[in-house]
C-alpha cells in the first residue's frame, strides 16, 4: 500500500485505506498486520482529533529536537526523524471481523511521517483467524 506524505512531518490517517484492503480480499475474520519497511515513520493507533495529533506532534518535537549535535546528521541529516521512528511502532497487529477493523470507538490508524515528503510503502499482510476471546 503506497502513502503520500505531504511534509517533512505528517500525520496521515490510514484507517479507510487499511480497511480497503481487508474489504478486497477473501477473508471476513482475521489479523491485518500493517508493516512500514522505512526507518523514519511510524506506525500508531489513536485518536483522529486534530488538537490532540497536534498535541502529540508537539510532544515528540520537544522530546527529540531537531539539531541536537546528533552523530547521523552528517550523513543525511534526519538523525531527530530516525529517533522518533524508533520511540514509536513501524507495525501494527488489529484484529478485524465481517471484513473491518476491531477499533474502538476513538481509535483510528495513522502513518507518522518524519522526514518527508516521501512515497512510503506499507505491506498489509492479513492473516485467517476467527477465535477471538
Ligand atoms: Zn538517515
Amino acid at each position: 500500500m503506497k502513502i503520500l506524505t505531504r511534509k517533512r512531518t505528517d500525520i496521515i490517517d490510514i484507517t479507510s485505506r487499511v480497511n480497503s484492503q481487508i474489504q478486497k480480499s477473501d477473508l471476513n475474520d482475521g489479523i491485518c498486520v500493517i508493516y512500514s519497511k522505512h526507518t523514519t515513520n511510524s506506525l500508531v493507533i489513536n485518536e483522529n482529533e486534530k488538537k490532540l495529533l497536534s498535541d502529540v506532534s508537539k510532544l515528540l518535537a520537544k522530546l527529540i529536537p531537531d539539531g541536537n549535535d546528533y552523530l547521523h546528521d552528517s550523513i543525511d541529516n534526519n538523525a531527530a526523524a530516525h529517533l522518533k521512528s524508533t520511540v514509536l511502532n513501524n507495525s501494527l497487529a488489529v484484529p478485524f471481523k465481517n471484513k473491518e477493523l476491531e477499533l474502538g470507538r476513538w481509535q483510528s490508524l495513522f502513518l507518522f511521517e518524519f522526514d518527508g515528503p516521501r512515497e512510503r510503502n506499507l505491506l498489509v499482510s492479513l492473516v485467517k483467524c476467527d477465535n477471538f476471546y
